[in-house]
């Protein structure tokens, strides 16, 4: 086994309800808000091709993803030859990360973030530096002032996970126009949908003058398909041709496919169902507790609290299942219902 790997563990999923209501004692329905899935779920028409499709479930799938490059390529209006798939983000960040880092590399990123970036890193033997926040947002300055010789990729989350604060466009390009050229600049939009302001990067843009831009997004949020693992990168043709040399054939499955096109293909669901969450966001924030909130741009907030064990527990108590972390806690938002029971536990919560 690697080294590196002796201090590591797999990754530790929550409990599930029913190791929750015994641990708690709970009487109420348990409802998950833990990991910024969209409560909606996906289009009416990804369950109908899916059902289309079941009788071909025994072929491998198409390697190259061929009808979703072409939806998607077509959505944005880019060569499908820039368009890179892993079975989730989870899987492209490995790939990717794989294919760039050796022993001896460095990543720099910020603290509190997404922590795949950091975990392939180590794998790979690479150092990591963790650049603090600047007040829940990303400290770009202090990103930029990290990168050395040995720095082969800086990681932006935007908007970042957990905080759920995003960098502008002017931000982010003069950020990026300071980067050298051979670092890639690793820009994860896991949330864009979500976001509602005008000053939100046009990562497309910067990637007409950058060629080490490297754009992330998935099917898993604001698509409601979390549970089919697909997940697309775009960037440089150069870049992808080397990523593609170790990504496993056949990592998207059959429907996963079927799925994602048909997904894509229904933007009126899509807007419907994103602007209900932005809907329900906004509510959050008139709240007399929201003085203890991140400002979001996405499907989740980050409430930061001393004790963010009791808030956890009061939230249990009326059936909420939310990501603790050291200070403060995640809540996905739910269901009007769901979000109405966790927004009396916070304005009755003593921070
Ligand atoms: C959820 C998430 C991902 C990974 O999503 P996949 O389901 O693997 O596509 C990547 N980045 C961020 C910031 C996320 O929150």
């Amino acid at each position: 086994m690697k080294e590196q790997l002796k201090d590591m563990q797999a990754y530790q999923a929550g409990l599930s309800p029913e190791g929750l209501k015994d641990k708690y004692n709970l009487d109420v329905d348990l409802f998950k808000l833990a990991s910024n899935e969209n409560v909606y779920g996906p289009s009416p028409k990804v369950k109908e091709a899916i059902q289309e499709n079941l009788d071909r479930i025994f072929y491998y799938p198409e390697t190259d993803v061929p009808q979703v490059r072409e939806a998607l390529s077509e959505f944005y209006n880019i060569n499908p030859k820039t368009l890179f798939f892993g079975a989730g983000l989870d899987e492209a960040i490995l790939t990717i990360t794989r294919t760039e880092l050796d022993d001896g590399d460095k990543i720099v990123t910020s603290e509190a973030t997404f922590g795949q970036y950091k975990r392939n890193a180590i794998v790979e033997g690479a150092e990591v530096v963790e650049v603090p926040l600047k007040d829940g947002y990303f400290d770009l300055d202090g990103i930029l002032n990290e990168i050395d010789d040995k720095t082969k990729m800086v990681w932006i989350c935007n908007p970042n996970n957990p905080t759920g604060t995003y960098v502008t466009h002017e931000a982010l390009e003069n950020f990026i126009s300071q980067v050298p050229d051979d670092v890639l600049v690793m820009v994860d939009e896991a949330y864009f949908e979500f976001v509602n302001q005008e000053d939100y990067p046009n990562t497309f843009e910067l990637q007409d003058k950058y060629q080490n831009v490297v754009l992330l997004r998935t099917f898993s949020k604001a698509y409601g398909l979390a549970g089919l693992r697909i997940g697309y990168v775009i960037a440089d043709e150069s870049h992808v041709n080397n990523w593609d040399i170790i990504r496993p054939p056949f990592d998207i499955g059959v429907l996963t496919q079927v799925a994602a096109q048909a997904a894509l293909e229904d933007q009126d669901y899509l807007k419907d169902v994103t602007s209900k969450v932005v809907t329900e966001r906004e509510k959050f924030y008139e709240l007399e507790a929201s003085k203890h909130f991140y400002d979001s741009e996405t499907n989740f907030i980050y409430v930061k609290a001393d004790r963010p064990h009791d808030l956890y527990e009061a939230l249990l108590e009326v059936g909420a299942i939310t990501r603790e972390f050291p200070d403060g806690l995640r809540i996905s938002i739910g269901f009007e219902d769901q979000n109405d029971k966790v927004r009396r536990v916070l304005e009755s919560f003593e921070f």
